[in-house]
This record gives structure tokens, sequence and C-alpha cells, in this order.
């Protein structure tokens, strides 16, 4: 069975085209500047990248070019746009219509429509992505795969914000949790990797990138989450803030003159660790200018991120009742050791300790086992792959 996976953003289209005989990747690639002038499609196949500059003004374009690549003589992957058995797409925001994910119908399709304005930087995007597909191949089936499912399972104490009761009813104000597919993906491989039955484990998984976001995972169900409302909340990030005291909003607006969306932009844009560097939000570059240029305010970027996810795997161990594995993921969790090494530092009392000489080691792609010797803790890093859980759930769904 072949499955392709689409991710749309506001001018991207990415895609995978997985075997998932094998589960492999076939082939991968972008449309990028969708709608904004040097629109490009990167088509990488095993023999190499394929750039192909045309213009796409629009999503439906780019789904049209991107099929013409998979099926193309020279490049292409597939004979024919039949060959592809389903589409998956990831999605942002499920609000509270969705706890797992779902085949795409008209009906499906007008319940994310509603819900676009939970995600207003994403989800028209999403959108875009799901009729593009629908146009260009009408009779294939299609599912959804939301970033925000796999936290449905939490409680309504973890979900619920202290506010008037009335307008979470009303306007659906409360916590979601983000990079859903990931911390599923990474807790069930920690579950296999501990060897004991699902409902006897309690996992924190650090997913620490771009964006980051910490969960509870107890018994394989996601029982808390840093993430809120939008992606904005939880740890401080590459250039969001993550947790604030919101009457910050109407200070900065009043000494700043800015508007509550442009406040909302600042926080999501200018803050996190390339605010308080001012270097950037790349870690390569933090660790770079903390360690080798002595820069203090790369140092104290790195220290507030660190401590922001420390404080969160305290609150978890709280709320699991104990631990048993924390997990890294994601670009930063996978390859910054550094940034491993400064949040687990003093963690001991909570049974997390480190091997110095693993923890130091390049990531392989494989599950690495990071733990020391007297930690009772199973610290592991683990590399994500959201792109194959929206493989599986696809095939899963279809199959049914
Ligand atoms: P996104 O949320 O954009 O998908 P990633 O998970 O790719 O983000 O994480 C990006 C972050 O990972 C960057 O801050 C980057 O510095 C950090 N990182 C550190 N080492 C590496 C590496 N070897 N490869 C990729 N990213 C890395």
């Amino acid at each position: 069975m072949k499955i392709l996976v689409v991710n749309a953003g506001s001018s991207s289209l990415k895609y995978q085209l997985f075997d998932m005989d094998t589960e492999t990747v076939i082939v991968k690639g972008g449309a990028e500047r969708i709608g904004i002038p040097g629109s490009v499609l990167k088509h990488k196949t095993k023999d190499g990248e394929k750039i192909i500059e045309q213009d796409m003004p629009n999503h439906k374009v780019a789904m049209q070019l991107v099929l013409h690549a998979l099926v193309h003589p020279e490049y292409g992957v597939i004979r024919s746009m039949d060959e592809i058995d389903a589409v998956g797409h990831r999605v942002l925001h499920s609000g509270s219509d969705f706890d797992r994910s779902v085949l795409l119908d008209d009906e499906v399709l007008a319940i994310c429509k509603k819900n676009a304005e939970l995600g207003p930087l994403h989800m028209p995007a999403n959108i875009l992505g799901m009729e593009a597909c629908r146009e260009v191949m009408p009779n294939t089936p299609m599912a959804l795969v939301f970033d925000t499912a796999f936290h449905a399972t939490m409680p309504p104490h973890a979900y619920l914000y202290a506010i008037d009761y009335d307008d979470y009813k009303n306007y659906k104000i409360r916590r979601y949790g983000f990079h859903g597919t990931s911390h599923k993906y990474v807790s069930q491989e920690a579950i296999k990797y501990l060897g004991k039955p699902a409902e006897q484990t309690k996992i924190v998984t650090c997913h620490l990138g771009g964006g980051s976001s910490i969960s509870a995972v107890l018994g394989g169900k996601c029982i808390d989450t840093s993430m809120g409302f939008t992606p904005l909340a939880g740890v401080p990030m590459g250039t969001r803030s993550g947790d604030i005291d919101p009457a910050v909003l109407e200070f900065l607006a009043e000494k700043k003159g800015y508007s509550l969306p442009e406040c909302i932009t600042y926080l999501n844009k200018k803050c996190g660790v390339a605010g308080i560097s001012g270097v950037s939000s790349d870690f390569r570059d933090l660790t770079k200018a903390a360690d080798e240029e002595g820069n203090e305010r790369a140092k104290l970027a790195l220290d507030v991120f660190c401590y922001g996810v420390k404080k969160y795997i305290g609150a978890y161990a709280a709320a699991l009742n104990g631990l048993d594995c924390l997990v890294f993921t994601a670009g930063i969790g996978e390859n910054t050791w550094e940034v491993r090494r400064m949040i687990c530092d003093g963690l001991d009392y909570l049974g997390i300790t480190l091997d110095p000489e693993q923890n130091g080691r390049r990531n392989d792609g494989s599950i690495h086992d990071i733990s020391g010797k007297d930690s009772r803790v199973k610290v592991l890093v683990i590399p994500t792959n959201e792109e194959l859980v929206i493989a599986r759930e696809t095939k899963e769904l279809v199959e049914a």
C-alpha cells in the first residue's frame, strides 16, 4: 500500500510518499512560496534532488505539480496516480470535535472550517491542502491526523483554565496541546523499549524543536501537556515566549504602542531564546555563541530554556506520581546534548542521571539510552517521525 502524507502550510506544501509494506519513504519534497513570486518545488528521490521552478499561484496548482513530479517519466517514482492508495493530511486542530484521526468527507471538512478560528495561522492552509487534494484526486480516500488528538485524553482539571466556566463552554477556551503525533510516537516507542505493559508506565516526553512542548503520559495516555489554547504556551521556544503573565500584554501595548494582534505577533516571533540572546533562535548558533564566544546573553537564553523544561519535568513527575522514563525528541532534543545535560542536571532527586559519554554521542537515528548507571528513570533520545504516524493512522482508517 502506498500512502501520500501531506503537510500544508500557508505558503508551502510538504509531502512524503510511503511504501507501507516496508514503512519506508519512497520520495519526499515540498512546494515553497505558493502564491508568492519565485515558487519552487523540491522533489527528493533516492537519486538526488530535482528542483522545479514554476509559478504556483495556489495550493491546487502546487498539488497538481506534486502529482506530476510523482509520475514524471524521468524523476517520478510511480507510473500513475492510481498507485496512491490514500492520502494522510496533517491538521493542526481538532477542536473538541475529534479525539482521533478521521476519514475526510464533506461533513468533516465543514467541521474543520468551523474550527479554523482556533488555529488561524495553520488551519486555513491545512484546509486549502485538503481541498486541493480532493479536487486533484477525487477518488482517493483521505484521512486527517490532528496535532491535538493525542491530548484529547487529558482530564478536565488539566485542560480547564481558571476562567469563567461559561466562556469555556461558549467559546471552547481551554488547553488543547500540540505536537500530538510526535508525543504519541515517542511515548509508544518508549513503552516498547521499556518492555513493560503500557498501563504500568509513567513517561514525560520533551519535544524540543523550533516549537517545544512537554507531555505527561500515564499508561500510554496523555494526561497533561505544556502547550495550551495555542502553540504559544508552555516552555520558552525559538522565537515564542511560552508562558507569560497575561498582564504583560497591556503593559507592552502601552509602552510600545502595539495593538493586541501586534502583541501576539511579538510574543510569537520576537521572543523566546532569540529574544533573550539577540543571537538566534537556532540552538546550534546559541551553543556556539555561549561555549566558543562566551556570549553571556546566549548563555542566559539557554539557561532560561533549560530551566523552563526542567520545571515542567518536575511538575509532570508530580502529576504522574512518579516517573519511569524521560524522552527527548525533535531537532534540539535529538541533537543538542548540552541542552539535555543542562535540563537533567540537578534532577537526581527524581532519580534522573545521565551517562555523559552516551549523552555526548551523535544521534544515529535509533533509540539511544543516555541514562546514568544509577538512574532510576530511563532517559531516552528517540528520533520522532510524525509523517510515519500520519501514514500509519491513514492506513489503519482506510483498511477499516
Ligand atoms: P521544527 O519545529 O521547525 O520542525 P526541528 O525539530 O527541526 O524544528 O528543530 C529545530 C531546532 O533543532 C533548531 O533550534 C536547531 O538548532 C536544533 N538542532 C540542533 N542540532 C541540530 C541538527 N544536527 N540538525 C537539525 N536541527 C538541529
